[in-house]
């Protein structure tokens, strides 16, 4: 079992829930830094673990809210950030919390909000998607994740990784590479090499569309089967006949038989509004 590994106070690492610190104090004034937080925002950090980046974000901010689900890291935490009034900590499952009621509670609504976390690698898509979803209002998402899932974020047509992940992210923020971090820089270090990405909210979406679940429903559609045709796909996800979907697919000025990690972004929205509208005007 290599589920545990202790380190100082006591406390024992555990690999099932991503817990890969960062103990070096330059590298986390630099990526607090890199989080774009001044004082007039309101931070939401997700899994502080010792609080080793909760600090510098706290020195910066105006408030912190920062939500850790691991019970043992919670009396650790009221000490490490014993000097911090404005910051809280708050014991709970980021997949199981309501991130618009849980901001809403701490900030209010008009708080100027950035989201800042080292994230546990086993939830990155979801994690990602949810904050996207229940937080419109973020300026910005800065987040240590996987390389690999970094390039994904940045993809673009046909290559690998192109997918509902990497669209849904450029479609509502710009998406930069802020600094590459080499495995060796956490504790215990994880089995990839990380990289520390920072979206930022667009005024509005890059391409405007008619129904935004339209377009959610279409990017995880055209992608659920990734050998079939667009059109294959299309008429598994929207209540349209084969005619339908391959006259709507051409009136985007696309091939009958393109598949969906050919589509831009601004493909897929065109795409989106002659569905949105096939399907209303019946
Ligand atoms: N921020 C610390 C740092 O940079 O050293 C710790 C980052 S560690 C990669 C990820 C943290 O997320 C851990 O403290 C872990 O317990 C916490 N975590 C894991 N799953 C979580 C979940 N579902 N909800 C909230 N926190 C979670």
């Amino acid at each position: 079992m290599k589920q545990k590994r202790q380190t100082h106070s006591g406390f024992h690492h555990k690999h099932s829930l991503g817990q890969n610190f960062i103990e070096d104090e330059e590298l986390l004034e630099q990526l607090a830094a890199l989080s774009l937080v001044s004082e007039e925002d309101c931070v939401l950090e997700i899994g502080p673990g010792l609080g080793a980046l909760t600090k510098p974000l706290a020195k910066r901010a105006n408030r912190i809210v920062s939500l850790e689900i691991d019970h043992t890291l919670i009396p650790l935490l009221s000490v490490t950030l014993e000097h911090f009034d404005n910051a809280t900590v708050i014991q709970g499952d980021v997949m199981k919390t309501n991130l618009t009621e849980l901001v809403h509670e701490h900030f209010g609504d008009t708080a100027s909000l950035r989201v800042a976390a080292n994230l546990p690698y086993y939830i990155t898509t979801d994690v990602l998607t949810k904050l996207l979803r229940e937080l419109p209002q973020a300026k910005s998402i800065a987040v240590m994740i996987q390389k690999e899932v970094g390039d994904k974020l940045l993809s673009v047509p046909k290559e690998d990784g192109y997918g509902p992940l990497a669209i849904v992210c450029q479609y509502y923020c710009d998406v930069r590479r802020a600094l590459d971090v080499p495995a060796a820089c956490f504790t215990p270090p994880p089995k990839v090499d990380s990289s520390f990405m920072v979206l930022t909210r667009r005024e509005s979406p890059a391409y405007p569309v008619i129904s935004e679940a339209n377009f959610h429903k279409l990017i995880k559609g055209a992608f659920a089967m990734r050998r079939k045709t667009l059109v294959n796909n299309l008429i598994s996800c929207f209540p349209l006949d084969r005619n339908e979907a391959t006259q709507a697919i051409e009136a985007s000025g696309l091939a009958a038989q393109v598949r969906a990690e050919e589509l831009s972004i601004e493909q897929f929205c065109t795409l989106c509004n002659h569905l949105t509208s096939m399907i209303s005007t019946r």
